[in-house]
């Protein structure tokens, strides 16, 4: 794809941005976009209704921090998007719940890493963090154990769908155009304007932005970008604590995570609706979208002939297999919630929803850990957003502005931001 005439050549163009994917990264980016106002910003679906994938697919977790490295994009993002999800909350009338979480050393080789954690914390400028001996794990919650525990006060609930819509209205009644059910099925360059082709018609603007999670690195190769990674899908299965079991919870209890793996490892998390959830494992997925098991034959293949996920089978084949048994077995799931919290049995477990990650990984089988943005002639590309990507929400928006102001030439230098809720 060639940009003879540069980004800001055709000013005339329908639209200033077109933003791929109303999930929640896309409807933040949009959101943040017009209420700059003079700008024409369209959002192109290709589903019915905002949120339909990971951003409607996942915990509920409103995330504190802890976990990144000082510094790193997900370490800056997730404090700050945290901060600015509660005030959009606040402003919008969107419940949540700081119900605080804790996260459980259950054997003597997990100590060394929830020190780690406590110091990534602290270096995040997490308040209220409280290391606990093992004695001190029932004063927050009654039924765990463990031999210690941090106690992680800024950690609260939300339902993400709830304030994905909230976004998409906010920019709809601030003037954005929201085209949902129009897939992006081919994307040009033409005399420094992008032409958007979908199954729906032509959409022209003078750039675009991709946030279209699972089908990311796909929309990317439309628009003439040469991703160094690919998206591989990571199933992630819940079980639902029986309704006469929820009082087992207060909070959020989570295991120390392995270090080797951007995912949290199964953990018990309240919803806003007072459910209970246990989960997601991560397993291969053989369909970007398939929520029901399903082999999707594109998908398969090519998370099958890459190299990166060979690399990354045969490193941690154990680890995989481990997940892979856990799947739909409330024995296993059971067992490993039971480090935690042993009164619970399989017979507590009722088989709930799943999501489906969208991980990058690299050629050499590396893990993406932090979020990724990449460029292309007239674009940007969100490659890389996995957790906490919701709760970051609006600081990776604040982020993705910036850089379509500085690489695309898209902004008027000196606008201020209003605000966007
Ligand atoms: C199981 C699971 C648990 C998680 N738990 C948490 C948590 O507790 N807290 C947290 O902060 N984060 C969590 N996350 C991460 C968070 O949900 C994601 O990082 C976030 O939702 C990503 O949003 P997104 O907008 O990038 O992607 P998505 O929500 O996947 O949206 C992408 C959109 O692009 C659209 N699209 C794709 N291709 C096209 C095309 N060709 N044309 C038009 N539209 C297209 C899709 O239909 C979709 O609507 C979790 C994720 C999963 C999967």
């Amino acid at each position: 794809m060639s940009d003879p005439a540069g980004p800001t050549a055709l000013p005339d163009s329908r639209y200033d941005i077109a933003i791929v994917g109303a999930g929640i990264v896309g409807l933040a980016t949009a959101l943040r976009l017009q209420a700059d106002g003079g700008l024409r910003v369209v959002v192109v679906e290709a589903e019915p209704g905002p949120a339909r994938h990971q951003t409607g697919h996942n915990s509920g977790v409103i995330h504190s921090g802890l976990y990144y490295a000082p510094g790193s994009a997900k370490a800056v993002g997730c404090v700050e998007g945290r901060r600015r999800l509660l005030d959009f909350c606040d402003r919008n009338e969107i419940r949540y719940e700081l119900c605080g979480k804790l996260v459980i050393a259950t054997s003597d080789d997990e100590l060394p890493r929830l020190d780690e954690l406590e110091r990534r914390g602290r270096a995040n400028g997490l308040r209220g963090l409280q290391r606990l001996p093992g004695e001190r794990i029932a004063e927050f919650e009654p039924h765990a154990v463990g031999l210690a525990a941090l106690h992680v006060p800024e950690t609260g609930i939300v339902d993400y769908t709830q304030v994905a819509h909230a976004y998409a209205r906010r920019f709809q009644e601030l003037g954005g155009e929201l085209r949902l059910g129009t897939r992006v099925v081919g994307v040009r360059r033409r005399s420094g304007s992008t032409v958007v082709e979908t199954d729906a018609g032509t959409v022209e603007a003078r750039s675009l932005i991709n946030c279209a999670g699972l089908q990311s690195d796909r929309v990317a190769r439309l628009a003439g970008a040469r991703p160094r990674l690919r998206i591989v899908p990571f199933r992630g299965d819940y079980f639902d604590l029986a309704a006469n079991r929820r009082p087992l919870l207060r909070g959020l209890i989570y295991p120390v995570p392995d270090p080797r793996f951007p995912f949290l490892g199964v953990h018990l998390t309240r919803r806003i609706d007072g459910s209970v959830e246990a989960g997601p494992n991560a397993v291969l997925a053989l369909h970007r979208h398939g929520y029901a098991g399903e082999l999707g034959l594109r998908d398969a293949a090519s998370a099958l002939l890459y190299p990166g996920t060979w690399v990354l089978g045969l490193k941690y084949w154990r680890i995989a297999a481990s997940e892979f048994l856990r799947a739909g077995s409330p024995e296993r799931f059971a067992r490993a919630l039971a480090r935690f919290v042993p009164e619970i049995t399989a017979a507590d477990l009722e088989p709930g929803g799943c999501g489906i990650r969208a991980q990058a990984l690299s050629h050499g089988g590396r893990l993406l850990d932090d979020f990724a943005i990449e460029r292309s002639p007239g674009a940007l590309h969100v490659l890389n957003a996995p957790s906490p990507a919701a709760t970051a929400s609006l600081a990776i928006a604040e982020r993705i502005v910036e850089r379509a102001h500085d690489e695309l030439g898209l902004l008027t230098p000196g606008v201020q931001p209003r605000r966007a809720g």
